[in-house]
């Protein structure tokens, strides 16, 4: 049984995030993924939040399950008996990152290979960052977040204070 980790941020998730969601869990008989928890950075979406949004878009995927975490990845993929970690590339600017990141991750369990899918035409563009951007301008999230999650995350936008109540929108 081949179990992979899909970590990241996920402040909000994106459809470019959906995208290698779906791709990697046609590759592996289970996908976690791990939102991270991390107390010295400040996130738009709460955990809770985060983890709901992407449970929501998950659902009906049965080999995909959601999970927060913190401390270090490795630690993490030992936990749940991973050994795969999954993530995306958009440019060479990510692979700046990356490739050191990977390495240490390497460095700390040999068990643990990073494995990168790169971002679908038409993705490679979407960041969550650029999200959080769109919002605070009180613009909609619509085309960059999926579909479902669209009045949730444009709740958390300039001017409007319902998002918090939006959140039983989702969580079902
Ligand atoms: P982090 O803060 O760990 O980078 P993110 O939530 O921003 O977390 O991203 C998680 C992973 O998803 C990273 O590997 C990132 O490169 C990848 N990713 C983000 N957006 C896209 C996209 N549009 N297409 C493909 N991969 C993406």
């Amino acid at each position: 049984m081949k179990t992979a980790i899909y970590p990241g941020s996920f402040d909000p998730v994106t459809l470019g995030h959906f995208d290698i969601i779906k791709r990697a869990s046609g590759l592996f008989d289970c996908l976690i993924i791990g939102v991270l928890r991390n107390s010295s950075k400040s996130y738009l979406f709460s955990e809770e939040e985060r983890v709901n949004m992407l449970r929501s878009v998950t659902g009906d995927m049965a080999n995909v399950q959601v999970c927060a975490f913190d401390g270090l990845l490795v630690d993490f993929c030992q936990e749940m008996h991973a050994d795969v970690v999954i993530r995306g590339l958009r440019s060479a600017g990510d692979m700046e990152y990356e490739l050191p990141m990977a390495a240490v991750n390497r460095k700390l369990s040999e068990k643990v290979e990073t494995i990168w899918l790169s971002a679908s035409p038409g993705y490679a563009a979407v960041s969550s960052s650029a999200v959080r951007e769109i919002l605070s301008y009180g613009r909609s999230a619509e085309g960059f977040v999926p579909e479902k999650l669209v009045p949730f995350v444009d709740g958390k936008g300039a001017g409007n204070a319902a998002g918090k109540e939006k959140l039983t929108l989702i969580s079902g």
